[in-house]
């Protein structure tokens, strides 16, 4: 039985010519990045190099890019980073953080996490029920704000692939003073995304979300964005003293060319993927009823489904498909019993939003795959939906 992997918004194979610069990077090439002698220096190069390629794919300054251990880390930089100049402590008032309602857990709980810790004031940005922040009422709750502000939202949703309105969102944060971190983690490798020209002063992104390694990732600053922080992991300094550790030279290696073949690839990778998506979609709802998509359809990632398959539990979709890998929520929910918190934020009924299934594609997707997958998909709700009259 052919395994058919579409969960690629969760982890994307590692690319075979990643693969082969990670090998190359962990045998060639050893000693602490920050040696002054010989070895450690061939490091620092190849450190260097890869911190090209990933400003070439976010549109920022090599100087601007700190390696993290992923997108989790990045954006715990983004917003500890922020808070931890300690306003406080120095006599200022509390900064304010807003993070949109449909953020990873890595921005909403770790805003979460500083509120209760008294390090910030948190407000939360609703979202239309096509699932884009509302521009309206962020205005309306960034302007009222007085003293620090840092507005955190991603440039495309993991689990409908909706894309924000990000550089509308950049002007209305600089307007009022503040600062605009976006979690670009989704959107980079799939659409074309430039954070000087779109105003980001802070951007998110991982390795296996763009073929890479898992493990590895970065958050790239402005110049004044990277001066205004603090550190969050302190040590030795690394990384402009933000993040202190040895670097992970291998992983950081593999991220750089992950970052460099998303960018040359990515239009013709994109188009491709987008027609797969859109002839799987149909012929699901070539063979179903009841199967409607979640989510904007007209602004969203080219990979990227979320379709609601009625009266059925997606759970119990999920399983009947094997082995098709698709996912319910988002990998980092998966074994909550809660419903997806992005599509109930949309307004999606707990029900309805059980009900939902993602299916992410990507670069070694073929046109084969994705027409066995919508042969398992019909098949297992069509079960589905027949076990849950019969039980009924
Ligand atoms: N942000 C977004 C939008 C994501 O989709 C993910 C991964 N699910 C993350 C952050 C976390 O990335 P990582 O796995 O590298 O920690």
């Amino acid at each position: 039985m052919n395994e058919i992997y579409l969960d690629y918004n969760a982890s994307a194979p590692c690319d075979p010519r990643v693969v082969e610069a990670v090998a190359k990077a962990m045998t060639d090439g050893f000693g602490n990045a920050s040696s002054a002698h010989r070895f450690g220096r061939r490091q620092a190069a190849a450190v260097s190099e890869a911190r090209e390629q990933v400003a070439g794919l976010v549109g920022g300054q090599p100087g601007g890019v700190i390696f993290t251990a992923g997108a989790t880390e990045a954006n715990n930089l983004a917003l500890g980073g922020f808070v931890a100049p300690g306003a406080e402590a120095q006599g200022r008032a509390l900064p304010t953080v807003v993070a949109s309602a449909v953020e990873h857990a890595s921005v909403g709980r770790t805003a979460e996490a500083l509120a209760v810790a008294g390090r910030c004031d948190l407000r939360v940005a609703p979202v239309t029920p096509g699932g884009f922040v509302d521009l309206e009422a962020l205005a309306g709750i960034v302007q009222a704000i007085e003293g620090e502000l840092l507005v955190s939202v991603m440039a495309a949703n993991s689990e409908t692939g909706v894309l924000n309105p990000v550089s509308e969102t950049a002007d209305l944060v600089h307007q009022a003073g503040g600062l605009f971190h976006c979690d670009a983690t989704q959107m980079l490798g799939r659409l074309p995304f430039d954070m000087s020209a779109l105003g980001c002063d802070l951007v998110s992104l991982s390795g296996h979300k763009i073929c890479g390694p898992t493990g590895v990732g970065a958050l790239v600053g402005t110049r004044e964005a990277v001066a205004s922080m603090g550190p969050t992991v302190w040590g030795g300094g690394h990384e402009r003293g933000l993040r202190s550790g040895s670097l992970n030279v291998a992983g950081i290696v593999g991220l750089g060319v992950a970052a460099e073949i998303a960018a040359d690839e990515r239009a013709a990778e994109a188009e491709r993927v987008g027609i797969l998506r859109d002839r799987f979609v149909a012929a699901l709802q070539g063979e179903l009823t009841d199967v409607v998509q979640n989510g904007d359809v007209g602004q969203r990632l080219p990979n990227t489904v979320n379709l609601r398959f009625c009266g059925t539990d997606a759970d119990a979709v999920l399983v009947n498909m094997d082995p098709v890998a698709a996912s319910a929520g988002s990998a980092c929910s998966t074994g909550a019993i809660e419903p997806s918190p992005v599509l109930t934020a949309m307004g999606l009924s707990r029900d309805a939003a059980f009900e939902s299934v993602r299916f992410s594609l990507g670069r070694f997707t073929t046109e084969s795959e994705t027409a066995a997958a919508a042969e398992h998909v019909v098949t297992a709700v069509r079960y589905v939906r027949h076990m849950t009259t019969e039980a009924a």
